[in-house]
């Protein structure tokens, strides 16, 4: 199997991420797919480190490994940099508002869980219009596990449906008005 080390390519791609910018860009990330990862790396937005093929985030880095490790952008940034999301979960319903809080601190709960083996599943934003609660992941896993974890959580029903034009995922829970179970 051929590899291609691409140092440069990947050098100046960095260097034009702007880490301040905003994320009014919705263009998909620049293609990285195929593109050889150092290891060991560390994200240099959010700390997670590159080692043995696999992204974890919040783990204690080795000085040694820190200055062997080649600094770069890990998948959640860069998908959080130009706003692209994978997965997407509305909450709506009578219920939704009444227990806004509960349902919030339950999706982070959902998120922290998932972080804590896959970094780069993670929650890019989140925002409530009054109505409905909308939740964008940079995974579909995570925006279905969202939805399933409320639905255990709260009753209601969530059904799922796949964007024609990119294929993101939008989990739809929708609270019911039963007596609440958590
Ligand atoms: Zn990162």
């Amino acid at each position: 199997m051929k590899r291609q080390v691409t140092r440069t390519t990947t050098k100046s791609l960095i260097r034009s991420l702007d880490r301040r910018g905003t994320r009014s860009n919705m263009s998909p990330p620049v293609a990285q797919k195929g593109a050889p990862i150092e290891d060991p790396s560390v994200c240099d937005i959010c700390g997670s480190v590159y080692t043995a093929k696999t992204w974890r985030r919040n783990r204690p880095v080795p000085a040694k490994m820190m200055d062997a490790a080649a600094w770069t952008v890990c998948p959640a940034c860069k998908q959080a940099k130009s706003g692209k999301y994978f997965g997407r979960v509305l909450v709506r319903g009578a219920n939704a508002m009444a227990n806004l809080d509960a349902i919030r601190a339950r999706i982070a709960n959902v998120e922290r869980r998932a972080e804590f083996t896959q970094p780069e599943r993670r929650i890019i934003a989140s925002q409530w219009d009054g109505t409905t609660l909308e939740v964008l992941t940079t995974s579909q896993k995570l925006a279905h596990r969202i939805a399933r974890e409320l639905q255990k959580a709260f009753g209601g029903r969530a059904r799922y449906t796949w964007s024609d034009q990119d294929g993101a995922l939008t989990a739809i829970w929708q609270s019911d008005t039963r007596t609440e179970r958590a």
